[in-house]
């Protein structure tokens, strides 16, 4: 498979054999650290991995048993250390190329995003598959007290916001950039005025990376877990929000999907949403 990489380019890694055990997962921890509506994911043996260079990476333990981690400068998920067996698990969505392997599963549908249905036919499990034996732990709850407005926050709890105005649109995006840095499929973008985010705690904790040759594209993402954050886009005048940051259900689904063209090629779209080749239509 050609060579994949988080964003600002500082992680490259090589996946050289078919994806394992390759499955979407909706825990409330995956939709966090990528901020998305579910990851894509899948295991290579030791052979089949490798590292073709390496930055400073973020690497934050969400729960005892599992680290995760993110480029340090431009907040991208990657790959993790390889687990006692050996095995990484690589995030599927930044890929370039087939996984060789289909998704077979999803799991932890029990706490799937409100807004966003499942509607490929997969088979659906709670929690994790039936026969896998490992802990379950459960959703964190937000810190923030409930009822001032759509409230998100990032997977470590430092990062806390609160949406106050009226959402504009919300929208998956598939283009490799947000590919590259939500770790997912795709990305889910809720974009709302301008003045319609209000951080609750943690704003000196966003930290900010635009990409060098694109106009607008920049995530920005918590320096402490790595997962994506609000960002005001004072150039464009909205603020957009990584959807799978909230923990309220904010009213609206996501009415197209942008940037089909450069789509995961092996990835088939479900449900009947419009599908547009590039950027939303004027
Ligand atoms: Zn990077
Ligand atoms: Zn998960
Ligand atoms: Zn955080």
């Amino acid at each position: 498979m050609p060579e994949s990489r988080c964003l600002c380019g500082d992680h490259v890694w090589r996946v050289d054999e078919p994806l394992q055990l390759l499955h979407h997962c909706h825990c409330s921890y995956c939709r966090k650290h990528q901020g998305s509506a579910y990851t894509t994911i899948g295991a290579v043996s030791r052979e089949g991995f490798s590292w073709i260079s390496q930055g400073e990476a973020i690497d934050y333990a969400s729960s005892p048993d599992l680290r995760r981690r993110s480029c340090a400068r431009c907040g991208s998920p990657i790959p993790g250390e390889p687990n006692a067996s050996g095995e990484t698990f690589v995030v599927a969505g930044p890929l370039e190329g087939d996984p060789g392997s289909r998704p077979g599963a999803h799991i932890f549908a029990a706490s799937k995003a409100p807004w966003f249905p499942l509607e490929d036919g997969l088979p659906a499990f709670d929690a994790y598959p039936p026969g896998y034996d490992a802990d379950v732990h459960p959703t964190p709850a937000s810190p923030d007290a409930a009822g001032a407005g759509i409230r998100g926050s990032c997977l470590c709890g430092a990062v806390r916001f609160v949406i106050e105005g009226e959402p504009i649109v919300a929208r998956h995006c598939h283009c490799l950039r947000c590919r590259r840095a939500r770790g997912a499929l795709h990305a889910s973008n809720l974009v709302v005025p301008i003045d319609g985010v209000r951080f609750t705690s943690g704003a000196d904790r966003v930290r900010e990376f635009k990409l060098p040759d694109a106009r607008f594209f920049t995530q920005a993402f918590c320096a402490d877990c790595g997962s994506p954050a609000p960002r005001v886009d004072t150039g464009r005048g909205f603020a957009v929000v990584p959807m799978g940051s909230l923990d309220d259900d904010p009213g609206v689904q996501p009415s197209e999907h942008i940037w089909v063209g450069s789509r995961a090629a092996w990835y088939d779209i479900p449900g009947d949403l419009p599908q547009h080749l590039e950027g939303p239509p004027a």
